[in-house]
């Protein structure tokens, strides 16, 4: 999971796997220190897959002449204000990543979208595995609640927390992992954030004690900002942290006994056994 980022003359790269919360926010201070007020020459779509709900001439109609202002993300999705009053959206999917860059020999193996700049620096989507988006939209909060997407993980405090999720049912690492009711978490850090709170994966939501709740809270809390404060690079990350030992054979860094996995939601969640419990009313 390497990542880096420099000045505006340096090649830069930022690239990570399965992009989450901390990961996307890392990309918005990448674009924001890069690409930011410089005039857009031309949008060049080398692969349609990723336009989600407008056509390549439609973006390049929306974004030529224009510049990028701000930005804003929300969960997992990074959108980005021209000055036009449009925004761009961008999800990262699986392996969405973006580069900023001089010339052509440096554009990035699997770019899908070039943003031209008129001083002839590019900004690439790259994105592997093609399950990354790019959109165009005028209204960020409509687009919010049209696709039913929950607070920010980072953006609530333990009140809401308790209020959105206290009602749900099911796994809690599924719940936590549920856009729509808080966005932002995936496999990765709901794994983590479980661990940190000492709680099972596969536990029911509707198990957890006030107690347990307040300690998920703050976890998820405490997780998601460390991730960012660490670029989102696993090699930042302490290593009392489960995110550089997860995997077949490793061992929990709390307690030295193996870790295990199970499929919760369908999808592999590492966890130890010991140091996590299922959850109690009593
Ligand atoms: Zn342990």
């Amino acid at each position: 999971m390497p990542a880096s980022i420099g000045c505006a003359d340096t090649i830069v790269r930022v690239t990570f796997r399965m992009p989450e919360l901390p990961e996307v926010e890392i990309f918005k201070r990448y674009l924001d220190s890069t690409s930011l007020h410089q005039r857009i020459g031309d949008v060049d779509v080398r692969n349609a897959y990723v336009l989600k709900d407008v056509t390549a001439r439609e973006l390049a109609r929306g974004l030529k002449g224009r510049r990028f202002e701000s930005s804003r993300r929300h969960g997992k999705h990074l959108f980005v204000r021209t000055d036009n009053e449009l925004w761009l959206r961008l999800h990262f999917g699986m392996t969405g990543s973006l580069q900023y860059f001089k010339n052509d020999k440096q554009a990035p193996r699997h770019a899908r979208v070039f943003f031209v700049f008129a001083n002839n620096r590019r900004l690439a989507f790259e994105d592997q595995r093609q399950f990354g988006q790019i959109g165009l939209l005028k209204d960020v909060d409509a687009f919010l609640e049209k696709h039913e997407l929950g607070p920010d993980a980072l953006r609530i405090d333990l009140e809401e927390f308790r209020k959105i999720l206290g009602k749900r049912r099911g796994a809690v690492k599924s719940v936590l992992m549920n856009q729509r009711f808080i966005a932002g978490i995936g496999n990765l850090y709901a794994d983590e954030i479980l661990f940190h709170a000492c709680i099972h994966p596969a536990t029911e939501i509707d198990r957890l004690n006030n107690m347990a709740f307040t300690k998920l809270f703050r976890a998820t809390h405490y997780v998601l900002r460390k991730a960012v404060g660490a670029s989102a690079d696993a090699k930042q990350m302490p290593r009392s942290w489960l995110l550089p030992h997860r995997g077949k054979g490793r061992k929990c860094p709390r307690c030295g006994r193996k870790l295990q996995s199970v499929i919760v939601g369908g999808r592999t969640a590492w966890f130890c056994v010991h140091c996590q419990k299922r959850g109690s009313k009593n």
